[in-house]
């Protein structure tokens, strides 16, 4: 019998790529490629199933995939993803919930030292050769432990973030999320606020939420305008849910003390981008789930979801 054909592209670990071609025959892409790429093209005319990175799976990429029964991402968001337009089609979307809470959550909550303690600049500093006297105060950070963190999104990363907020940090959480979450209140000695409360009385605000249509811009110039102007931003949910104009505004401003940001509405960012030009702000290349570990943990987590549909399953972590 013909083997199913999986299009692998973008980050698919070896582990992961030799479990599927066991059973599966598998095209790997190291970068994500478009259907502008003849042999991707091809490969997308007969697959049954990509596994990757942030694809773009929409209606016009079904289209040319008509085989297609499973859109694996290896990643937790899948804002990537046309859920209605693979539900139209039968096509089984998952992501890779769970294996990524803390490795993510060491990310951001890293972030957000960095941020407040202005390590980059200072490590700058250090091998600039400018470290002649004892350090000017215009390089001195703030305090995170004792403070208040308001995580936006307290679901699986944002709950692993206020563990690390609350027991490493001895600081008082609070959270805003559609539904409240009474373990996690327990557990962290969170509180549930309503939005705007919380971006007034944080000193670190975090966006943890996926990016929908309600999340798009939920950061905008009145939120950022709320918060208080000694508070750090940190953005570790997706781009989208951050009007980077209204930040910029406000970094400007000063209507904020300074930025943590992982994720851009554009990746990888575009070197003039205004955000870049704040020595303070500490900018990360979208690391949050990147480890050596995880990146295995997270793709054999999205291959066992395609295994699963091309065994006649549902997979695991369906959307
Ligand atoms: P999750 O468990 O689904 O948590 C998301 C939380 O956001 C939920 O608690 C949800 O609660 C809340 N939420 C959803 N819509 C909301 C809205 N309109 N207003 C307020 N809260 C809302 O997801 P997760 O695994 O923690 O991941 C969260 C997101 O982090 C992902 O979708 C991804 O975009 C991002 N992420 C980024 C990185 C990175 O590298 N920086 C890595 C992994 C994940 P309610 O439904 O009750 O509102």
């Amino acid at each position: 019998m013909e083997k199913p054909l999986v299009a692998a592209y973008n980050r698919v670990s070896r582990e992961a790529r030799e479990k599927l071609a066991e059973t599966c025959e598998v095209r790997y892409f190291e970068q994500s490629e478009t259907l502008e790429d003849p042999v991707f093209r091809e490969t997308m005319a007969e697959a049954a199933a990509i596994i990757g990175i942030e694809y773009e799976v929409d209606e016009t990429f079904l289209e040319k995939a008509p085989h297609l029964r499973i859109a694996a991402n290896v990643s937790v968001g899948y804002d990537n993803l046309d859920l209605e337009a693979l539900k139209a089609r039968g096509v089984y979307a998952s992501n890779t919930p769970e294996v990524l809470n803390d490795t993510t959550a060491d990310a951001i909550f890293g972030l957000l030292l960095a941020a407040a303690r202005r390590i980059p600049e200072t490590d700058r500093y250090v091998k600039d050769g400018r470290w002649q006297n004892t350090l000017p105060d215009e390089y001195f950070g703030v305090d995170v432990h004792h403070r208040t963190l308001g995580i936006i999104g307290m679901g699986r990363i944002g709950e692993a973030i206020a563990k690390r907020a609350r027991f490493g940090f001895d600081m008082d959480v609070l959270y805003y999320n559609r539904s409240q979450k009474r373990e996690a209140e327990e557990k962290y000695g969170a509180s549930w606020t309503a939005l705007e409360p919380l971006l007034e009385q944080s000193d670190f605000v975090c966006t943890m939420t996926p990016l929908t249509k309600e999340t798009y811009h939920l950061m905008d110039e009145a939120a950022f305008r709320r918060m208080k102007s000694s508070a750090i931003f940190i953005n570790g949910s997706r781009g989208g849910v951050v009007d980077e104009e209204a930040l910029v505004k406000a970094l400007q401003n000063r209507w904020i003390r300074s930025a943590g940001v992982d994720v851009f509405s554009e990746e990888p960012v575009p070197s003039d981008h205004p955000l870049l030009t704040f020595p303070h702000v500490v900018t990360l290349p979208h690391i949050g789930s990147f480890t050596e570990e995880n990146e295995n943990n997270m793709s054999l987590r999205a291959a066992e979801n395609v295994l699963q549909v091309l065994n006649g399953k549902k997979p695991q972590d369906q959307l």
